[in-house]
């Protein structure tokens, strides 16, 4: 019963935040979080890396641009 319970659970996703300059790091909804990097593939390598290691799903877009929105539809 209660595999069944935590099988209906969505998986955790995965995604790259840009945030500023040397501000690129991966985050996950199950609460890991990634090293901030300078270049943006490497913060995709952590985010796949992540998701291939944990079993979370990346999402997408993979990548989320921080342009200044606050809240987002
Ligand atoms: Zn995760």
């Amino acid at each position: 019963m209660r595999a069944a319970v935590a099988a209906q659970q969505p998986p955790a996703v995965v995604r790259v935040l840009v945030t500023g300059y040397f501000s690129r790091y991966a985050r996950c909804s199950c609460g890991w979080a990634g090293r901030g990097r300078l270049l943006r593939s490497l913060s995709v390598l952590d985010a796949l890396t992540h998701a291939a290691r944990q079993g979370c799903r990346p999402g997408v877009p993979l990548i989320d641009v921080d342009i200044g929105v606050g809240e987002r539809p």
